[in-house]
């Protein structure tokens, strides 16, 4: 995959080769020209920032209960661009703060009834795709969270306790060695932990797929559209700002996750990260037999700095993770997107895990930013008294947790008062992201840290302490 030189700023940016920004635009099935951008002043009853799952899940749900808004998206790339249309694959119930943590927070019966709302949102995204007939590859194929050398057991033990404390354990499965091995076979694999409520997606397919439903419910998309700031309500009529004009509206909502920290009134809310991924060529029939897979669970390990896979409908293997380094001034370039170093490491890593690669070519690389908040909690919140609603900070967990902000933005916005209205995500607030230096020097020294920590677990086989300072930093 190739890319043409970054296009110069200018009011209205240049097309760009949109596929080749991940394996899942280029295979979207579709040519993926630009729609118009904003022609001019706009009037709606809600205005949404960014057309990834967020917007459009959000812009879904208010025109499926009431066809009468006028939902105007405004989208500065095209809709699907962002990590919507790059990301692992997952949809998956995980959450970005864990179970134990979240009842530590939150309480234990709040605690439960989110994740057991991020199990239905895995289900709904199903559910939608296919009574909206998206072509989405939509395969509920589970989840294996697997022991990756001895280090990693307890992790995938206390896993299990935390979601056994809240009762949620029933369909879970501890697995051992031989139990995991029969599932898919990855070097010095020690067991895992089988969770049903997790599905691959074609993240692109779905997130186009959704924008020309959205259209179809009779909603607006402007592509190629930058907002450059918005108004909140009070004295004025709340509105996202654009060089060809403003969008006015009763409520606007900033569905942009990482891309909202170029937003000056949002600079320091989330913190921008890359995630990247690698991707094989399909695999021979021979290969897979060696390596098993057949369920096409989703596959992680539980090192801090994240490693996701999963199994492509054609046949390949897709292998993500962190490492790529925080950018200063939390700077979101489309050069970020490969980092060689990372890169190399991941077809590294996928042959480590994977024998069966020998020979095999890495044939995609990309990555993009995801959105990290000060304490981890993704937000889902509406002022109507300024008219604004925002949906973010997923930190790389964002597919179905984007679905049921969707719902809940819609649910908020229309004055409805339902269960999922009062999750502890709603109207949820994180602190700040300090300002730079520091935010460079920590987020820096803790990505550096947790990457020692992981390599030590793995060379030693003793789990971390948790006593680190990076560790320690991470959390707070
Ligand atoms: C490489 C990678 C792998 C990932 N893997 C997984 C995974 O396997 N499972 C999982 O659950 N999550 C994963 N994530 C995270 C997940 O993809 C995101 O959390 C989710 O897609 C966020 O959706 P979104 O709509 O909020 O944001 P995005 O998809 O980023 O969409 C934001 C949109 O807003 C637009 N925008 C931003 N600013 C403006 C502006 N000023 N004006 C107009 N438009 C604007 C952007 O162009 C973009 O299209 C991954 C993320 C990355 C980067």
């Amino acid at each position: 995959m190739t890319r043409a030189p970054s296009a110069p700023k200018s009011a209205r940016p240049e097309a760009k080769d949109y596929r080749s920004y991940s394996f899942w635009l280029e295979t979207a099935g579709e040519e993926l020209a630009p729609r118009p951008s904003v022609p001019g002043p706009v009037e709606a009853d809600v205005a949404i920032l960014g057309a990834g799952f967020t917007g459009l899940w959000t812009a879904y749900y208010l025109l499926a209960q009431d066809p009468s808004l006028r939902v105007v998206v405004l989208e500065a790339e095209i809709a699907g661009f962002g990590a919507s249309g790059r990301n692992g694959a997952w949809c998956s119930s995980g959450f970005p703060v864990s179970p134990g943590e979240l009842q530590r927070r939150f309480r234990r019966e709040a605690a439960r009834e989110l994740l057991i709302e991020m199990r239905g949102a895995v289900e709904e995204v199903g559910r939608i795709a296919t009574a909206e007939e998206i072509d989405a590859q939509y395969f509920r194929g589970g989840q294996l969270r697997v022991a990756h050398g001895p280090s990693q057991l307890p992790a995938i033990e206390s896993a299990y306790e935390s979601l056994r404390g809240l009762g949620l354990e029933d369909d879970l499965r501890l697995l051992d060695a031989d139990e995991t091995a029969g599932r898919v076979r990855i070097t010095d694999a020690r067991g895992a932990l089988f969770n049903p409520h997790c599905a691959t997606i074609h993240p692109a397919r779905l997130a186009r797929g959704l924008a020309r439903t959205v259209e179809r419910l009779g909603g607006e998309i402007f592509e190629r559209t930058p907002v450059t700031d918005f108004e909140a309500g009070g004295k004025n009529v709340p509105r996202l700002v654009t060089d060809s004009g403003e969008v006015r509206a009763r409520t606007v909502v900033l569905a942009g996750e990482a891309y909202l920290a170029r937003l000056r009134k949002l600079r320091r809310q989330v913190l921008p990260i890359y995630s990247l991924i690698v991707l094989t060529e399909p695999l021979s029939e021979e290969r897979w037999a060696e390596i098993g897979w057949e369920g096409r669970e989703c596959v992680a390990s539980n090192r801090y700095t994240i490693d996701y896979l999963s199994r492509t409908e054609d046949g390949r293997i897709l292998f993500g993770g962190r490492g790529a380094p925080y950018r200063y001034g939390s700077r979101i370039r489309d050069e970020y997107d490969r980092h060689e170093p990372t890169h190399q490491m991941l077809r590294h890593t996928a042959r480590n895990w994977f024998p069966a690669l020998e020979g095999v070519r890495f044939t995609h690389a990309w990555g993009g930013p995801l959105a990290v908040p000060r304490d981890w909690m993704p937000t889902m919140s509406y002022d109507p008294s300024q008219g604004v609603a925002t949906a973010r900070g997923y930190t790389g967990q964002g597919v179905a947790t984007a679905n049921l902000s969707g719902r809940t933005l819609a649910d908020l916005i229309l004055g409805r008062d339902t269960g999922i209205t009062r999750l502890p995500t709603v109207d949820h607030e994180s602190r700040p992201w300090e300002p730079e230096p520091l935010r460079w020097l920590g987020a820096r020294y803790v990505q550096r840290g947790l990457m020692k920590v992981d390599n030590r677990a793995e060379r030693t086989g003793e789990p971390p302490t948790g006593k680190t300072l990076a560790e320690w930093l991470g959390k707070h």
